[in-house]
């Protein structure tokens, strides 16, 4: 039997890189790749009551409320898969709430390190200025680094766009909700001993090696 793979949450501001190196972080390990804000940007495309109700928070770059976000990722963990089998969350937890209710859930099966990406205001904003994902598949690309054919995704062939949250106004009022709401669990991950900063400035395959560099290096210490 294969062992577990690892259990991951990536931490860090909007624009630091979260979506981009977490599929690669689950293409590498073969674990799964959960994001809330691309659960919720589905829902809100199938056009679900919960979905339509998270994107008026989403596009005035608030904040969904607590209860609704750990309802989606407890469906999400319902049956337990990525629970035994590895996971990177990205996006989760963003409030001290949501952090203390992870805890609970993971209680038997503890995180294995919680990556934060510090990127410095200026470029967060650069690059989110300048984001355009994928509608269908969320892959990530920048203005000055497009899909290969006229705005058609190079994975699956969506198009790609600005996101609806990718204003000026929303991005500030992100960025705010951040330092209030996220950057405390940073600090509750640092107190449990499970934190590492990791540089992700410089090019994606870079800052890849790098947090690999310290996933590998806490699994080989063991679950802290
Ligand atoms: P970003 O990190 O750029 O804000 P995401 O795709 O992670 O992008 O999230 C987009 C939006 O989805 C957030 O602004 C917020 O409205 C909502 N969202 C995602 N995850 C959470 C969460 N854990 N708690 C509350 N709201 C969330």
């Amino acid at each position: 039997m294969t062992s577990p793979g690892p259990r991951l949450v990536l931490l860090g501001r909007q624009g630091a890189g979260k979506g981009t190196q977490a599929s690669m972080l689950s293409a590498h390990f073969g674990i799964e790749h959960v994001s809330t804000g691309d659960l919720f940007r589905a829902a809100a495309a199938e056009g679900t009551q919960a979905g339509l109700e998270a994107k008026r928070y989403m596009d005035a770059g608030e904040l969904v409320p607590d209860d609704t976000v750990i309802r989606v990722v407890e469906e999400r963990f319902g049956d337990g898969g990525p629970l035994e089998d590895g996971f990177v969350l990205d996006g989760f937890p963003r409030t001290l709430r949501q952090a203390e209710e992870l805890e609970r859930v993971l209680v038997a099966h503890p995180l294995d390190v919680v990556v934060d990406l510090d990127v410095p205001t200026e470029i967060v904003l650069d690059r989110i200025a300048g984001r355009r994902v994928c509608e269908d598949c969320g892959t990530v690309y920048h203005l000055n680094m497009p899909p290969r054919e006229d705005w058609a995704c190079d994975v699956c062939g969506g198009r790609v766009v600005q996101r609806d949250d990718d204003t000026e106004e929303a991005i500030q009022r992100r960025l705010e909700l951040y330092e209030r709401e996220t950057r405390p669990v940073v600090d509750f991950y640092r107190q449990l001993g499970r934190l590492a900063v990791v540089d992700a400035v410089g090019e994606g395959e870079e800052v890849f090696e790098r947090i690999v560099k310290v996933v590998e290096k806490h699994l080989r210490s063991g679950p802290a």
